[in-house]
């Protein structure tokens, strides 16, 4: 296979026009493709909808919308859409806010999963020459597997680390040349963290991409970690209900990541009236995979907030970008009735040099009545030998500019670097104790 079929070339440089016809052509075979599981059998008989009637991308409003309970209604397997026999590999989400939905993949899906992956990967002009450490979780956690399997389809150097064990990681970025890594945000900032403490210099490693997503962050952190390790980072962004990783990815513009139109129709929604909210705006990202014939799912809520960013990347590709994500809507917070995502907060921790970056946010509610957040948040090593005055300014003029940022004072605690939990897979950034009460 040559280069440009590895990474799916033909549909990387699709124009609009391109992308259009091909979406509905592809939205046809997939809505009759659907309709051959048991679950949107009988959802599209109870609609009266006749997937014949699916046409064209204009037809798609046509189309019931999935949610994230739907699967976990059909699960395991009403929304297998072919023989068992069929199905190479089942996958199931990490289950960050419940029980995990099950996917199933047929040896076609998980080729053109590794052909996406193996694209996104190239946007960065990362090649196989390149070797990839993968520090995600191998075994259902699609980062594994699904990393994995783009980068060997490009050609790289696998190296299938895992999560944890972070000397282990560092001597093998030493002996193999590592040039490349996959990891969570929050973990590579540990690493770095630890490396500091160890009186070690991240930049050392020479790591030349990090492929960094799983769970929200900011531009500061971003900016931190690119100024730690001397690396860039490209966002990445994927879900287990649309194979994994490999949905959207960063160019080298860093500027929003090109979502992969001729995999997936791309719709932005006010989660309230359902409807459209205009390009631009931020709204729940609703997608329809339309090249997996295993399991297709129908406008699939991802519950993520985003925005498409309108006008054309300066790296000429016409897949649109979304925005770097809000967050997922059952993140928002609402303290002193203020809605807040937690990454508000972190892009005012992560501007300040002096704080290391580990954080969590503790909500607890005071006598009952009164939300109280509480923001535990590491200082970074030299911060620690500095005089007590200068500590205490700085941790006054912290509160001032959070206060600012979220609207309510918040309690800051500065902690030991290294003394919070870090986590090997998704950071668990909040803590809310409200409840007990
Ligand atoms: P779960 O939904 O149980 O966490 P997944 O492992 O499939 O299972 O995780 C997918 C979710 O991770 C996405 O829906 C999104 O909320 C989050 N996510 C993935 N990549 C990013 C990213 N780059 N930025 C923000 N959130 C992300
Ligand atoms: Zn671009």
């Amino acid at each position: 296979m040559d280069f440009s079929e590895r990474i799916g070339e033909r549909f990387k440089l699709m124009n609009r026009d391109e992308i259009r016809a091909w979406q509905s052509e592809r939205l046809a075979i997939t809505v009759k493709q659907a309709a051959k599981s048991p679950w949107y059998k009988a959802k599209f008989a109870e609609m009266g909808l006749n997937p014949e009637d699916i046409k064209s991308c204009d037809d798609i409003k046509k189309l019931p919308l999935t949610t994230k309970e739907d699967l976990r209604l059909s699960y395991p397997d009403k929304m297998l859409a072919v023989d068992k026999s069929e199905i190479v590999r089942l996958h199931t989400s990490s289950g960050t806010t419940g029980k995990p939905t099950a996917i199933f993949h047929t040896a076609q899906d998980i080729q053109n999963w590794a052909e996406l992956m193996a694209r996104s990967i190239n946007l960065s002009g990362a090649t196989d020459k390149d070797v990839l450490q993968n520090m995600s979780g191998y075994g259902m956690f699609t980062g594994g597997l699904g990393i994995h399997f783009g980068g060997e389809r490009l050609g790289m150097m696998m190296i299938p680390a895992g999560p944890g064990n972070t000397p282990r990681h560092l001597m093998l970025i030493r002996d193999f040349g590592v040039t490349a890594i996959h990891a969570t945000p929050s973990y590579a900032m540990h690493v770095a963290d630890e490396m500091i403490s160890n009186g070690e210099d991240p930049k050392a490693l020479g790591l030349k991409y990090a492929f960094l997503g799983a769970e929200p962050y900011t531009e500061a952190m971003r900016l931190r970690l690119q100024e730690l390790y001397g690396f860039k980072v490209y966002n990445s962004y994927g879900l287990s209900e649309m194979n994994g990783p490999g949905v959207a990815m960063e160019c080298t513009y860093q500027n929003g990541m090109h979502i992969w139109e001729d995999s997936y129709i791309v719709e932005v929604i006010n989660p309230e009236t359902l409807e459209d909210v205009p390009e631009g705006e931020i709204g729940e990202l609703v997608l329809t995979p339309i090249r997996r014939m295993g399991m297709p799912i129908i406008r699939y809520r991802t519950r993520d907030l985003t925005r498409i960013i309108p006008g054309k990347c300066e790296c000429g590709l016409e897949h649109r970008r979304l925005a770097r994500f809000v967050g997922r809507s059952d993140d928002m917070l609402i303290v002193r009735g203020v809605n807040i995502f937690p990454s508000r907060i972190e892009q005012v921790l992560m501007a300040e040099e002096w704080l290391g970056g580990n954080y969590v946010l503790h909500l607890t509610r005071e006598d009952g009545k009164m939300d109280v957040m509480t923001i535990r948040v590491e200082l970074a090593k030299d911060a620690m030998s500095g005089s007590v005055d200068v500590l205490k300014n700085r941790k006054a003029e912290l509160g001032r500019k959070i206060k600012d940022a979220a609207g309510f004072t918040a309690i800051i605690e500065l902690v030991e670097p290294g003394s919070l939990p870090v986590s090997m897979g998704k950071a668990k950034r909040v803590i809310d104790e409200r409840d007990i009460f």
